[in-house]
């Protein structure tokens, strides 16, 4: 959908100029564009205040050196990052991505969703985001030990509870939020909620490991029910085999969805009888393995090589957890072309832009990212609520407050589609749902 208002145009060209070599920081922002464009037109109080002016420009960018020694005594040299991206509504905060295709483009697309999907949340939360191109896969314990430490040797001075909470993402897990919150620990003599998706023994929440893919199966399920639909009975296909991925696997079973297929980078399995998860979670959770190993004992499921072809399953429901744009035209086509009416988003923006204009001519059902999958921050958020108050929720308390947190995200969604006369549209529902909020608080502090 192209803009018409002359402000936009002139604003997203500032914006490609200014972030060349960013096509996936771009193709954030043009969608958000693209669905504000009504709010816009109605509101040139925020044009004249500025307001996407400065959302566009994070509010600050951190880029730094990470040297580590490794198991052989060599030096190695990675890329460390954070950007804080918009403070208007709370402390800065978001993930920590460690993966080798990090770069400043992938963090700042990942703020600036990040941003938007902490307002919907409704909890005092700004928008950030970290990580670096190391790649955890194939390193020893002590490796990955010496990288978060050095990692937080330099980011310590950035962060704080009150002003940046960094949490998880692709590659960084309980093991790697232990070693950060350890050195940040030992530098400052601080026990503070500094980090998010810490264990359970030093001030974690329960059921935050559950929250993204537990919440993105809530969020999904109030969508199906506003449609006539339902998880009941459904053939569902899910992509990745990591946190978001297990925990999606096993609420959308719980909600009576049959789950045949998982991936990981190199290749995907299917399993007519549906996914046995506590083999996957013995490979992945414990032995950090590759998914292949899964049809070693299973003889009815099948492995195959490369991680596009998870599409072509024929399935009710898909439900993309692994990474950014995983979906592009030609496997929505084939999604829609075998029955699917619904895409739901446990992953950051896996689908393309010419993948979600499939959904929309197919009528499918589609969850955008920043909605389906903000039960993880907002997990994060009452983390940040249990160490504040250093009491300790039970895992049915956090994971009531999420299922309400999800319900009131998926309503906002709708009800400002509505509004806006875009029904059915939860993807514009959320951009515009997302950035009101934010809006009003940034031109409610002024130009800063
Ligand atoms: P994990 O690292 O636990 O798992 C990532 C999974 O995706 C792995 O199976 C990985 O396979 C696969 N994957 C990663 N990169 C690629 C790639 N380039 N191509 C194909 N597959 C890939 O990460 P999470 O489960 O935490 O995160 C998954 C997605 O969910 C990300 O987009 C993340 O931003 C998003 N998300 C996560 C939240 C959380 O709470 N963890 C919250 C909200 C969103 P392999 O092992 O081969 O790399």
């Amino acid at each position: 959908m192209a803009l018409k208002n002359q402000y936009m145009i002139d604003l997203l060209e500032t914006v490609k100029r200014r972030n060349a070599g960013e096509p996936e920081f771009i193709q954030a922002v043009t969608e958000v564009f693209e669905s504000l464009e009504p709010v816009i037109e109605k509101r040139p109080d925020f044009v004249a205040e500025g307001v996407l002016d400065r959302l566009v420009e994070p509010e600050r960018q951190i880029i730094f050196r990470v040297p580590w020694v490794d198991d052989n005594g060599n030096t190695q040299v990675n890329r460390g990052f954070r950007v804080q991206y918009n403070s208007a509504i709370g402390p800065y905060k978001g993930g920590i991505r460690l993966h080798p295709s990090v770069y400043l483009g992938i963090i700042k697309f990942l703020g600036f969703e990040q941003v938007f999907k902490n307002s919907l949340t409704t909890l005092p939360m700004g928008g950030g985001k970290g990580g670096s191109d190391f790649d955890p896969k194939g390193k020893s314990d002590k490796e990955v030990m010496r990288f978060c430490q050095s990692f937080m040797t330099e980011l310590y001075r950035h962060i704080g509870a009150d002003c940046d909470v960094p949490a998880g993402d692709i590659g960084t897990g309980a093991r790697e939020i232990g070693y950060m919150f350890g050195q940040y620990k030992r530098i400052t003599n601080e026990f503070t909620g500094v980090l998010t998706g810490k264990g359970l023994t030093y001030g974690g929440s329960l059921a935050r490991k559950e929250a993204t893919g537990f919440g993105l199966c809530y969020f999904t399920n109030e969508m199906l029910k506003a449609n006539g639909k339902s998880f009941e009975g459904s053939t569902v296909v899910i992509s990745g085999s990591g946190n978001v991925a297990i925990y999606a696997t096993q609420k959308a079973t719980e909600l009576g969805a049959k789950v045949v297929a998982l991936s990981d980078s190199n290749g995907y399995i299917y399993d007519p009888n549906g996914i046995d998860l506590d083999c996957v979670k013995q490979i992945k959770e414990v032995e950090r393995k590759r998914i292949k190993e899964y049809v070693n004992t299973h003889p009815d499921a099948t492995y195959t090589e490369g991680c596009k072809g998870i599409w072509t399953i024929k399935c009710d429901i898909a439900l993309p957890c692994a990474t950014q744009n995983e979906i592009d035209a030609e496997s929505a086509a084939i999604l829609a072309k075998n029955g699917c009416y619904c895409v739901s988003e446990g992953a950051n923006m896996p689908s393309t832009p010419d993948a979600i204009a499939v959904y929309f001519a197919n009528n499918m059902l589609y969850g955008p990212a920043k909605a389906a999958n903000a039960g993880g921050v907002a997990t994060s958020g009452l983390e940040m609520s249990q160490n504040s108050e250093r009491l300790s929720w039970t895992f049915e308390e956090v994971d009531g407050k999420l299922k309400g947190i999800m319900k009131n995200i998926f309503k906002a969604c709708d009800d400002a589609a509505k509004e806006y006369g875009l029904e059915g549209n939860y993807m514009a529902g959320a951009n515009i749902a997302g950035f009101l909020k934010v809006a009003e608080a940034m031109k409610a502090q002024g130009c800063v």
